[in-house]
């Protein structure tokens, strides 16, 4: 009676759980899913070279797809907080930079987005970025492969991350 039971309750795992998984997978080939990271960032030389990779996290497929200049540029959007002082930051949009230390900020009007290598010694981090050029003043901002991390010059080895 006891092995009986145990042949049913394997041929229900067979049925009701193996089988539908892989008629999912024949019928309904795999969406993909998983954060893109940048494997391949622009020089100041070749600007839209750029390319990102992901490794699906449901099946396991690698996938690549070009990264225009203007995509890259998109990625330092949003509001980054200073990694050691969380209270003070950069909001960057396609427009402005805002530098904001508690309620105290500075805006400044974006004239042109320059791109720019990184030279110094956190290159292999955050390789490449933007000059930003305001009127009379200016920063750059580079960005890691995961796009959650910037750092800005002048202000060298000035970490931010990203808000959700
Ligand atoms: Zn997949």
């Amino acid at each position: 009676m006891k092995r009986n039971i145990s042949l049913i309750g394997y041929m229900f795992i067979v049925i009701v759980i193996i089988l539908p998984v892989a008629c999912k997978n024949d019928s309904d080939p795999c969406s993909h899913n998983g954060n893109w990271t940048i494997s391949v960032f622009p020089v100041e030389t070749e600007l839209e070279i750029g390319e990102e990779t992901r490794t699906c996290t449901i099946c396991g497929e690698i996938e690549n797809r070009a990264m225009s200049l203007a995509t890259f540029k998109t990625y330092f959007y949003g509001t980054w907080a200073h990694d050691e002082y969380p209270n003070t930051g950069v909001i960057i949009d396609e427009n402005e930079w805002t530098w904001y230390e508690g309620d105290n900020t500075e805006t400044n009007d974006i004239i042109e987005w320059k791109p720019r290598e990184n030279d110094t010694t956190d290159s292999s981090i955050f390789p490449f970025g933007f000059l930003l050029e305001g009127d009379g003043v200016s920063n750059t901002f580079y960005i890691n492969s995961t796009k959650n991390k910037i750092n800005s010059s002048p202000y060298s080895e000035e970490i931010f991350s990203k808000n959700p």
